[in-house]
C-alpha cells in the first residue's frame, strides 16, 4: 500500500478508536476530554501527539477489566501478564480482535518464509501469556501444520522435530540455543532434521546470537516484537534480509519518543516505543509507554514490503527485566520480601545465563543469630520465599540467605540487580 492511502486508513482507525474509548472507557473518556482532544474534529495523523499516553500504571490502576471497551459478554478470550495482583495486566479480545490478530501474526511468519507447506513447531508455553496462542493461532491461519509442543521436556521436543519433520521452530532465540545444545548431547547433527526457518521473539537477542543460532542449527532465524499491552505477538516481525522488523502499521501507530522529553526523536534514532491500538475492539490502548527502546530504520527495504521498519529492542528505559521469555519487575520481589519478613531486608536480584538458560537468584540478608544457629529455621524461611516467588513470578528461583552486611561487600555500587547475561 502506498504511504499517502495507507495514512489515510491509519487516521480513519484512529478516528474510530478514539470514538470507541470515548464513549466506552470512562478513563479514556477523562483523559481526552482533559487533553481537550476532539476527537470527531481529526483531520491529520499529526493530531497523535496531543494526545494522552497509556502507562503501564493506568493498565494496573484499571485492574481488571477497568480499560476493556466492551462488555464481557462480547470478549472471547482473556488474556495477562505476569505479576501479583495490583501488577498484572489483563487483556480480552474479541472475535473479531482475534481474527485480525491471527492474521497479523501469519503475516510475519509469512515474512519470516513460513508458508502452508510448513510443520511449525511452538515452543512457547501455552498458558495465559500471549506468546503460545498468539503464535498457534497465526500459524494455524497461515495453513502450516502446527506442532503445539509447548515448553518443557526438550529432548522430547528434539525427538518430535526430527520424526514429526518440523521446518520451522517457533520460540525464545535462548530456547532455540538450549535446543542445539541438547541435540549436541543427544549426538544428533541439526543436519538430519527438516529445519529451515526460526522465527524467534518474547526476549531481547543481539546479532552474535543470530549468527550462532542460525549456523548451528542451519536455519534462516528471525526477530519478531510483540506485547501483550498492545495485542501479544504480530505487532512486527522481520522478512527474510534480517535488517529490521517491519510495523503493522495498518493496525499499530508506532511513535519513537525521547524519554524525557516524550518529544519524537530524529528518524533513526533510540528512543522509546510508544504504540497507539488502530483496529483492536475490546482493549484499545492510546499512545502505549512499551519502556521498551529501539530505533526505527528509514528507507526502504530490499524486500519490497512498505511498512516501515524498527530495530530489535535496544533496551529498556524502566527497570524490568525479561527472564526465561517472562516479565519481572524488582518490585514484585521486593515486595514478595516485605510481606514474608515484615520488615524491608537488604536483597540482591542476580541473573545469569548458564548454559543458554536464564537463572534466577535472589540473595536476601537475615540476621545474624538465624544465620548462626537455627538451620531449620533458615531452609523453612528460603523455602517460603521461593515458593511465595515462584508462584508470584511463575519462573524458577534459587534464594540464598547470607549474613547481615553481607550484600554491602557484595557489589560496592549497591545496584539491586546484578544481570549477568550479555543481552
Ligand atoms: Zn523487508
Amino acid at each position: 500500500m502506498p504511504r499517502e492511502d495507507l495514512e489515510q486508513l491509519q487516521l480513519e482507525r484512529l478516528q474510530a478508536t478514539l470514538y470507541r474509548l470515548g464513549t466506552h472507557v470512562p478513563f479514556y473518556r477523562r483523559k481526552l476530554r482533559e487533553a481537550r482532544v476532539d476527537y470527531e474534529a481529526l483531520t491529520s495523523l499529526s493530531a497523535l501527539q496531543s494526545l494522552p499516553f497509556t502507562s503501564k500504571e493506568d493498565l494496573h490502576e484499571n485492574y481488571p477489566y477497568g480499560l476493556f471497551a466492551v462488555p464481557l459478554r462480547d470478549v472471547v478470550r482473556i488474556h495477562s501478564t505476569s505479576g501479583n495482583a495490583g501488577m498484572t495486566t489483563v487483556v480480552g479480545y474479541t472475535r473479531n480482535d482475534i481474527k485480525n490478530w491471527s492474521d497479523l501474526v501469519a503475516r510475519i511468519l509469512s515474512s519470516a518464509g513460513v508458508t502452508a507447506e510448513d510443520v511449525v513447531q511452538i515452543a512457547y508455553d501455552y498458558g495465559i501469556f500471549t506468546g503460545g496462542l498468539g503464535l498457534h493461532y497465526g500459524a494455524e491461519r497461515l495453513g502450516a501444520s502446527v506442532i503445539p509442543i509447548s515448553s518443557g521436556n526438550i529432548k522430547r521436543q528434539i525427538r518430535i522435530m526430527r520424526d514429526f519433520k518440523t521446518t520451522a521452530l517457533v520460540c525464545t532465540p535462548s530456547h532455540a540455543l538450549k535446543l542445539a545444545d541438547v541435540m549436541m548431547d543427544m549426538g544428533l547433527n541439526p543436519s538430519e532434521l527438516s529445519l529451515k526457518y526460526g522465527v524467534f521473539g518474547a526476549e531481547p537477542w543481539s546479532e552474535a546470537m543470530r549468527l550462532e543460532i542460525a549456523e548451528r542449527l542451519g536455519i534462516i532465524a528471525t526477530d519478531n516484537y510483540g506485547l501483550a499491552e498492545v495485542m501479544g505477538p504480530g505487532v512486527a516481525g522481520e522478512c527474510r534480509e534480517c535488517n529490521g522488523l517491519h510495523i503493522n502499521e495498518d493496525h499499530f501507530l508506532v511513535e519513537v519518543l525521547d524519554t524525557q522529553t516524550l518529544q519524537p526523536v530524529p528518524p533513526g534514532e533510540i528512543g522509546e516505543l510508544v504504540v497507539t491500538t488502530l483496529t483492536k475492539e475490546a482493549f484499545p490502548v492510546i499512545r502505549y509507554r512499551t519502556r521498551d527502546l529501539a530505533r526505527l530504520i528509514p528507507g526502504p527495504c530490499p524486500c519490497g514490503r512498505t511498512l516501515g521498519r524498527m530495530s530489535r529492542i535496544l533496551g529498556r528505559s524502566d527497570d524490568m527485566l525479561i527472564i526465561k521469555g517472562v516479565n519481572v519487575f524488582p518490585a514484585q520481589i521486593e515486595s514478595v520480601l516485605t510481606d514474608i519478613n515484615g520488615t524491608e531486608s537488604p536483597y540482591r536480584i542476580i541473573v545469569d545465563r548458564e548454559q543458554h538458560e536464564d537463572k534466577l537468584t535472589v540473595m536476601v540478608e537475615v540476621t545474624e543469630s538465624l544465620f548462626s544457629d537455627q538451620i531449620r529455621k533458615q531452609w523453612a524461611l528460603s523455602a517460603t520465599i521461593q515458593d511465595r516467588l515462584i508462584t508470584d513470578l511463575g519462573i524458577p528461583v534459587q534464594v540464598k540467605l547470607v549474613e547481615e552486611k553481607t550484600l554491602e561487600r557484595f557489589d560496592s555500587k549497591g545496584k539491586k540487580v546484578i544481570d549477568n547475561r550479555k543481552l
